[in-house]
């Protein structure tokens, strides 16, 4: 177990060390409350992060003597051992949805033989930059906890899956690889794999497909990929940002990890904020947890904004106020109908209208889905012709409820949760922006007409080549 004294980790609850692994004593911090409540908020090489903690954002990447330096040699935990260590610590997955990793493992390896192991890095939320982060600054974290994931399944391989064109990350990882090598560490047959950039091929079907076939787009199937991929075989996708807290659970113990969040939001997580704050797309390493507005006031926003988008660009609003008071974690957000999802806050200043923001996101969400369902084809743009309308003052009641009659028509209809996630957008907007509702319709002057864009939309996606084969560190 190595020293973090900048972290103040109670002693108790730090576990005691097994063979190079931490075990912990308590079976799980989360389940048994061990949190000590420290709110912690740090940026990168900033004092109380963990995943975060080390050289600063100038250092570039972090060189493996660099990392085994802080963190020492990946500890020989036995497959069993990572099983217990996921067990224990109750990670949950921090790409979206949430699954604990414990489950997925433990699913695929019931499944059968052979299972595929793909650590997601592709951050298809354009404003999120949390996994971006860590491939490039700390890259033998993510391989330490791609590597103890793949005994965990007993996979001799696991893959790294990137967009293409994230040159950063991309050169980290393939550096970190060739280090790893050099250096003779027990880790499995790397494979760098570098999909197309549109927003849904990061999603976990989308992945496990384009490793497949080449064909980036999402699968609906009744059976979870974990029990049987595109491949035929159980296929484990999961987060950047999870294993590498798995590498950390491994050093630290499951409890000492957990006591870094709540007890019902074991560890640290990561959150990027974006928006109207001083630094857009700054990326924190959140323990305790905080509250949306603690998260606010540490990026420099001192007081509660309008509103704040969470979880993603198909998120969801919340009023600024209301959001203010929220601890940024899973059980807190989900009473406002809200998730932490890729950890993404935006910011909507006093004085914007979100109605024209999630015009705008609508558009761009609905011009990013795979195109081969009818919801997306032709729902979704019919969805975002109808914010457009609402947003610019030419909708009248009849027209509100026929928006609002299509986002329920929608709900469930596509093979993936693209179009549920833009319906739910929709809903929170109508929600919480419900004043500005009321004025567009009147036809009154809005009182964001003249702000600029808040939220950064990036140009359509347009494919540049064709699927490319995986790069396979052999
Ligand atoms: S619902 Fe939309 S994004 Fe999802 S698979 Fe169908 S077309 Fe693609």
């Amino acid at each position: 177990m190595i020293d973090l004294p900048e972290l103040r980790v109670p002693p108790a609850v730090v576990g005691a060390t097994t063979g190079g692994v931490a075990t912990g004593t308590a079976s799980a911090g989360a389940a048994t409350g061990t949190a000590d409540g420290e709110v912690r908020i740090g940026g990168l090489g900033e004092p109380g992060t963990v995943l975060l903690s080390g050289p600063g954002p100038g250092s570039g990447s972090e060189s493996l003597a660099g990392h085994r330096a802080r963190w020492g040699d990946l500890p020989g935990a036995t497959g069993a051992d990572v099983d217990d260590l996921l067990e224990a610590s109750a990670l949950d997955g921090r790409g979206g949805g949430g699954f604990p990793l414990a489950r997925k493992v433990a699913a695929a390896r019931d499944a059968g033989t052979a299972p595929v192991l793909v650590v997601n890095a592709s951050e298809s939320e354009p404003a999120s930059g949390k996994d971006r982060a860590l491939c490039v600054h700390r890259p033998h974290l993510v391989l330490d906890g791609a590597a103890l994931a793949a005994r965990a399944l007993g996979a001799g391989a696991a893959a790294v899956h990137l967009h293409r064109g994230d040159a950063g990350p991309a050169s980290a990882l393939a550096r970190a690889v060739e280090e790893r090598r050099a250096a003779g560490v027990a880790d499995p047959r790397w494979v760098l794999s570098h999909g197309p950039g549109r927003y849904v091929s990061g999603e976990s079907s989308a992945v496990a497909a384009y490793l497949h076939d080449g064909d980036a787009r999402p699968r609906f199937t009744a059976v979870p990929l974990a029990v049987r991929g595109p491949s035929g075989r159980p296929t484990v996708v999961t987060n950047a940002e999870t294993v590498a807290h798995l590498a950390v659970v491994c050093r630290i113990g499951p409890a000492a990890w957990a006591g870094l969040g709540a007890a019902a939001s074991p560890g640290t997580r990561l959150a990027t904020v974006t928006g109207a704050v001083p630094e857009p797309g700054r990326v924190l390493e959140l323990g305790g947890p905080p509250t949306v507005g603690e998260v606010l006031v540490a990026t420099g926003v001192p007081a509660p904004p309008a509103a704040v988008l969470v979880g993603g660009y198909a998120g969801t609003w919340i009023d600024g106020a209301e959001a203010w008071q929220t601890p940024f974690e899973r059980s807190a957000l989900a009473c406002l109908a809200a998730s932490p999802g890729c950890g993404l806050v935006g910011v909507l200043p006093h004085g914007a209208c979100g109605l024209t923001e999630t015009s705008r996101l609508v558009r761009w969400l609905a011009g990013e889905s795979a195109g081969q369902c009818g919801t997306c084809v032709a729902g979704l743009p019919r969805l975002a012709d109808g914010l457009e309308a609402l947003a610019g003052g030419r909708f009248h009641r009849r027209g509100l409820r026929r928006v609002e009659a299509l986002g329920a028509s929608l709900l469930g209809s596509g093979a993936c949760g693209h179009p549920d996630a833009v319906v739910r957008l929709v809903r929170s907007t109508l929600d919480v922006f419900a004043d500005d509702v009321v004025r567009h319709l009147a036809g009154a002057p809005c009182r964001g007409a003249d702000h600029p864009p808040v939220l950064a939309v990036p140009a359509p996606f347009l494919p540049t080549a064709g699927p490319r084969p995986p790069e396979d560190f052999t």
